[in-house]
Order: structure tokens, then sequence, then C-alpha cells
């Protein structure tokens, strides 16, 4: 009975290619994670994923304010290497934009039009009733439990040949290493990409990788 439950959770099938999947036990944390065979994709097992109470409270723990200096200079240089370079006129939808939103205030001290969602701290789903030229999510996929249905309503909200500017720390160590990340203890990071499985999501949804440091900055463009 045990085992047929186990195999629930994992997933057997890879949710961002449908490849087959190994699990992986991690002894330090109690967790076992699906690690995709083809693209690399890891997966944390669902019986440890959060709940949304438990998400917010981690959250409102975090501390991505304006008091955090070193987070700040994260955004400033974000902005300048990856964003102003693409020249956006319209539109900016700021996706998950935390408790304490530093890349929304910046956006808009550069006088960028932007919106903004957070399913916790900003629930208004007026967003919906636009496109936009760029959408930035930063910090926000390695908490999808859905990864492709999230994606999919990203790369809808695009106009025609926007941006999708994410952060997101790549798995581009092996499997040893990745015991060993400092990434994967935030109980709320469910889902590890590496650059593979990010290239299967741009072929699903008509995007292309456009722009990447090759370890935790990603801009797609839709096709
Ligand atoms: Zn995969």
């Amino acid at each position: 009975m045990n085992l047929k439950k186990n195999q629930n959770l994992i997933l057997d099938n890879c949710l961002i290619c449908n490849a087959e999947t190994t699990k992986l036990d991690d002894k330090q944390i109690k967790v076992t994670y699906a690690v995709c065979k083809n693209c690399g994709f890891i997966y944390k097992g669902k019986e440890h994923h959060v709940d949304s109470e438990e998400e917010l409270r981690i959250y409102s723990l975090h501390n991505n304010s304006f008091e955090s200096e070193g987070y700040v200079k994260i955004f400033i240089n974000l902005i300048k290497n990856y964003i102003t370079p693409l020249k956006v006129k319209g539109k900016v939808l700021e996706f998950g934009s935390g408790p304490g939103p530093v890349l929304l205030d910046l956006l808009k001290l550069e006088n960028y039009d932007v919106y903004s969602y957070d399913p916790y701290f900003n629930n208004e789903t007026n967003y919906k009733n636009n496109k936009y030229e760029l959408i930035t999510s930063t910090e926000v996929v390695e908490h999808f439990s859905n990864p492709l249905r999230e994606f999919e309503h990203l790369s809808n909200l695009l106009e025609p040949s926007g941006y999708i500017v994410i952060m997101t720390n790549l798995r581009n160590m092996d499997l040893p290493k990745f015991l060993d990340w400092w990434y994967r203890r935030d109980t709320t990071h469910i889902s590890f990409y590496t650059m593979k499985s990010l290239k299967v999501i741009a072929s699903k949804f008509n995007l292309k990788i456009i722009n990447t440091n090759n370890k935790n900055i990603i801009v797609f463009q839709k096709k």
C-alpha cells in the first residue's frame, strides 16, 4: 500500500517534457524528487509541497525590501543589463511581485507602464485584461506546482514579439551537488529547471530564449 501511495506522489513522468523520471532521495531534508531522464527538470514530491498558509508565512519572512541593499542591486543590474536593452515602450507586468515589491518600484521609477500581480500580496486579477510587451517574474517559477500551465498563462498575456524575463537559479549541477545546494532547502521551492527544460517550455508556448547568463536570468521572446 505504502509503495503505491509513494508512486502516486512522486511523478513517474516529467511535468515539462513527459519523459520518464527517476526518484531521488534527499536524506538531509527528507524529501523525494522526480528527476527527468530527458530534460533534467527536478520536481519535489507532492507530499512535500507546503500549503498556501505556510507559503504565505514563509514569503512574509523574506527580507526583499529596499532595506536590503544587495537585493536592490540585483534588480538594478537586471534592469540595466537585461531589461533596458529590450527598449520596451508598452505595458509591463511584474508577475509575483511579493511582499516588498522592489522590482516593481524600480520599474516605476524608470517610467515603465507597469502593472503587477501576486497571488498573496496583490491578488487583483485586472492584469488579465491587458497584453504586455514585457513580463518580469523573479524568484517565482521555482514555486510553480504546475509550470506548464503558468508559462502558458504568461505567454498568452504577451503581445506579439513580447518578452518574459525570469530569474530562477538553474539546476546546472549534477545530482550529488544538487543534494548539497542551498536553493533546494527553501521549503517553498518545488520546481528546479535546467536550461534544457526551459527550452522545452519555450518550444511549447511559442517562445524562444534570446538571452541568458546560464545561471539565474533567462529572457524569452514570443515568436
Ligand atoms: Zn523532462
